[in-house]
């Protein structure tokens, strides 16, 4: 492999700094042998700095119109626009992903900013009579100050820009940390917000590592909220500093989810929702299928129809037009994968295909798993119950919806569901019934859209969503208004009746 390795800094207010210590690598998962770039090892005083910048940009930046906010972060959108198919390819390289999807993870960041930009002439307040005369009432949205942005690796340019656009449109400053296997995105991510004209210190970038830098960012005094995205462990982390320290915090974790097949389904929908679902991003993403709930009218017939397209699969180098499943992100998860199938073989479950590491020819240096179908799994298997983040689906044999319903939400976790049925009841039931913050009806778990709210229940998540209108709860404050015009002291919260 030939590319120039890239030197990733970073963006302080508007300049890009190099590190004041050491530099860490970025290799491709495809190959380990390809170093895409350097990142720095941002230390404590990297985040004062960052912090400090951001501190500075909010004083104008929060004055600024949303409209006009809005019209720079348009500006991003073009430029993604523009970009899109070099920093797809730039993706794959360095997350693994297959290029269609790099696309798409681009994409994402493009319709985000597009969504935002009109949000910047929208931010509606409510205006509500008062109980006095000649008194007007209101709310209006202001900014929260400095955020803080933790994003993993997944979807290294969408989530980013979910997180980015509206906090920016909503007139807050940031500081965005990138995961440490993907920084190069984000600082690809930094030029376009560099040329789009965002002014200094708006938008800050640290990279680094998690215990770390990302740690110091959410300890830090002069940051007002903390926007996580990734593991439950870490969440937990990031959500006790945010306690102690009274930030606000919007956690968005890990995931356990179900596609159901009940036996009215049309199967070979329910069949590619599943092959998706389970096999896309190689099962990393947080919505990712990874219980397959069968009614057992259907499960023998299902199951070979799975069990012949599981074999079809092409996997390969992320940057491959032809690859379908691509490598996981590093060796630590790839010997998390392994671990789960030891345990999935303790656990009594059958391989029904795959189960090992893929590392013949071209995969042998890359971190490849075989898309793997385990059966006989039972509700309260660690393997039916723990994120594997993997290209592993286990499947559970149901007799009844109830039952299907009872075992879907039976994980710690309720993030995203789906069932297949041409039942217009029982789609109802799962709608009102199902523990998850998305449920999709005839859809695989996977497939969120920009306009409408993301995000989970219980372990998943601590109560808030991302994007759609749901993203301005989560980066603007209420401010209530209350303009007296009487000329009078009017007394509220007493009784005025006598
Ligand atoms: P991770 O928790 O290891 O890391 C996420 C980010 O947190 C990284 O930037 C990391 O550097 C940082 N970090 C690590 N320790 C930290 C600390 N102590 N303080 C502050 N920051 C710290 O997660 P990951 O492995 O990058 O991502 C995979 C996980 O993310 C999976 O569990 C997946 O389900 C979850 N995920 C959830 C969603 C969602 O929207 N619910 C979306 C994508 C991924």
């Amino acid at each position: 492999m030939t590319a120039p390795l890239i030197e990733c800094q970073n963006y302080i207010n508007g300049q890009w700094v190099a590190a004041s210590g050491e530099t860490l690598e970025s290799r491709n998962p495809s190959d380990w042998r390809d170093v895409v770039a350097t990142f720095p090892r941002s230390s404590a005083a990297d985040v004062d700095a960052a912090v400090a910048a951001a501190r500075k940009a909010f004083k104008s930046w929060r004055l600024v119109p949303a409209p006009a906010r809005a019209e720079i972060i348009y500006r991003v959108g073009e430029l993604l626009l523009q970009h899109k198919e070099k920093l797809a390819q730039l993706i794959s390289r360095e997350m693994g992903k297959p290029l269609t999807e790099a696309r798409g993870d681009v994409q994402e960041g493009i319709d985000c900013a597009l969504y935002m930009a009109g949000e910047g002439r929208r931010m509606f307040g409510q205006t509500t009579p008062s109980e006095m005369p000649n008194k007007f009432a209101m709310t209006m949205r202001i900014p929260v100050g400095v955020c803080a942005l933790i994003t993993p690796w997944n979807f290294p340019v969408a989530i980013p820009c979910w997180k980015a656009f509206p906090a920016l449109i909503c007139g807050n400053t940031v500081i965005l940390k990138p995961a440490e296997d993907t920084p190069t995105c984000v600082h690809y991510l930094s030029q376009l917000f560099h040329k789009a004209g965002l002014p200094n210190g708006v938008v800050n970038i640290v990279h680094g590592l998690g215990e770390e830098t990302g740690r110091a960012l959410v300890e830090h005094p002069d940051v007002n909220l903390v926007s996580f995205t990734g593991s439950s462990e870490t969440g937990a982390e990031v959500g006790s500093v945010c306690g102690r320290t009274h930030k606000r915090s919007c956690l968005e974790m890990g995931g356990k989810n179900a596609q159901i097949v009940m036996a009215d389904a049309d199967l070979q929908l329910a069949l590619d929702g599943a092959v998706w679902g389970a096999f896309g991003t190689s099962g990393q993403r947080c919505t990712a299928t990874s219980r397959l709930i069968l009614h057992r009218d259907i499960k023998e017939e299902f199951t070979n129809l799975l069990l012949e397209r599981v074999h079809q699969l092409r996997l390969g180098l992320g940057t491959d037009p032809q690859t379908e499943v691509g490598p996981l992100i590093n060796s630590a998860q790839l010997q998390r994968v392994n671990h789960y199938l030891e345990i999935a073989r303790a656990e009594g479950t059958k391989v029904l295909t795959g189960g090992e590491t893929a590392n013949t020819e071209n995969l042998a240096h890359g971190f490849f798993f075989q898309p793997t179908v385990l059966d006989r799994v039972t509700p309260e298997m660690r393997v039916a119950k723990e994120e594997i983040f993997g290209p592993v689906v286990g499947l559970i044999e149901v007799g009844s919806f109830e039952e299907a319903i009872a075992i879907l939400n039976n994980t710690p976790y309720g993030l995203s569901s789906s069932v297949y049925t041409r039942d217009v009841n029982l789609a109802f039931q799962a709608m009102r019934d199902i523990e998850a913050g998305i449920t999709y009806i005839n859809g695989p778990t996977i497939g969120a859209e920009v306009h409408l709210p993301f995000g989970g229940m219980k372990q998943t998540g601590n109560g808030h969503r991302e994007v759609g209108t749901a993203a301005l709860d989560v980066f603007t404050e209420w401010k209530t208004v209350y303009v007296d015009y009487s000329g009078s002291l009017q007394r509220a919260q007493i009784d005025n009746r006598d």
